[in-house]
């Protein structure tokens, strides 16, 4: 069963009856996949999986610091469906659906049947010609909503079209499908995420370990063993996966499904989203623990995309401060120690 309403949540055996729920769903919309659904403890009111995807009366809540917009997609988008905040790269947003609705989407004003839609043809067209005519575009980032519920047929069709530029080498997918759908991913599909010429890369969105099932896995499989290199991403939320040892666990879990590690997104500003966002300071603490604790393969890179478009910073490498000389260096323990030693130090 997919999940779409207030009443399939009610039938499921998810929520009780609540007005409050259909003011949420009339603002932001509800997605749960059967494979999602599976994953839920209904008995659990804390479980992580039904934090994600199940909605709550907290979303009516909006904080003064919170915006529809919270990482300033509109403010760099110089044609409908790009998005160009850095020189060697774009986003190519074709489409605003998913196959889930996660509660904290950083673009939650963007998505679903309300939300920005999926291009015209005339507006790929003209997406389409402005990568074209930037030579500096290296790499086009398709992202969304989630790029995946798109047919392989139309997939292909955008592919070849990437293809046809030649100052773009890699075509980058963010997805979901992987884990929320993952019998999605079949021949014709990761077929059609390849293009000639051009090398594509693969983020798996995923937050919590449990997301990992032996269907996912052997989605994520079939993507490796198709020769497409696969990175992670993941938001640090509240009563989700914010202790060391969830965050342990889903980092190693994407290393052994190939997937290696990249981005650790600080919770964006997103409306409606204050009962999932930790300090900064729990999340250098829980980055740090993680160095000590599990392998460097494992390690993600902590990031705020900075409101207002400003891009990305990397905000767990608060671990030195000092001039050249005079460092001091934090430890995954939390200890300074002086860079360069003195003579005196100790080893
Ligand atoms: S899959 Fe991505 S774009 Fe879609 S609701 Fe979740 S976070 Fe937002």
């Amino acid at each position: 069963m997919h999940i779409r309403t207030v009443e399939g949540l009610v039938a499921a055996g998810l929520v009780d009856d609540d007005a409050a729920l259909d003011a949420v769903a009339a603002k932001y919309v509800i997605g749960i996949t059967p494979a999602v659904l599976a994953l839920i403890d209904a008995n659990d009111p804390n479980d992580p999986m039904a934090r994600q995807f199940v909605p709550t009366p907290a979303e009516l809540e909006t904080t003064l610091e919170e915006r529809a917009d919270p990482i300033g997609d509109l403010s760099h988008s110089p044609v409908e469906g790009i998005v160009h905040r850095y020189p060697d790269r774009v986003l190519l947003k074709a489409v605003h659906v998913c196959p889930v609705y996660c509660r904290f989407c950083f673009r939650r004003e963007m998505v679903g049947p309300q939300g920005l839609g999926t291009l015209t043809p005339a507006q790929l067209d003209a997406a389409v010609d402005y990568i074209a005519s930037h030579d500096d575009i290296w790499e086009v980032i398709l992202t969304g909503g989630d790029p995946l519920v798109l047919s392989p047929r139309r997939l292909a069709e955008m592919m070849a079209r990437l293809a046809g530029i030649a100052h773009v080498r890699i075509v980058r997918f963010h997805t979901r499908v992987p884990v929320v759908e993952p019998e999605r991913v079949d021949a014709a599909m990761i077929g059609a995420l390849k293009a000639s010429g051009k090398t594509t890369y693969l983020a798996v969105h995923a937050n919590h370990p449990r997301e990992f099932t032996p269907a996912a896995r052997a989605a994520m499989a079939r993507i490796a063993d198709a020769g497409i290199a696969l990175v992670s991403q993941s938001v640090l939320l509240a009563g989700v996966n914010d202790d060391v040892e969830t965050l342990a666990a889903l980092m190693q879990g994407f290393v052994e499904n190939r997937v290696q590690p990249y981005y650790l997104h600080h919770p964006d500003l997103a409306p409606g989203t204050s009962h999932f966002r930790v300090s900064i300071a729990k999340g250098q603490a829980l980055v740090s623990a993680l160095r000590g604790r599990i392998s460097g393969l494992c390690q993600p890179v902590y990031v705020l995309d900075i409101p207002g478009g400003h891009g990305k910073a990397d905000i767990g490498a608060a671990t030195i401060v000092g001039d050249e000389g005079h460092y001091s260096v934090r430890d995954w323990q939390g200890q300074t120690h002086r860079y360069p030693p003195e003579a005196d130090d100790t080893v």
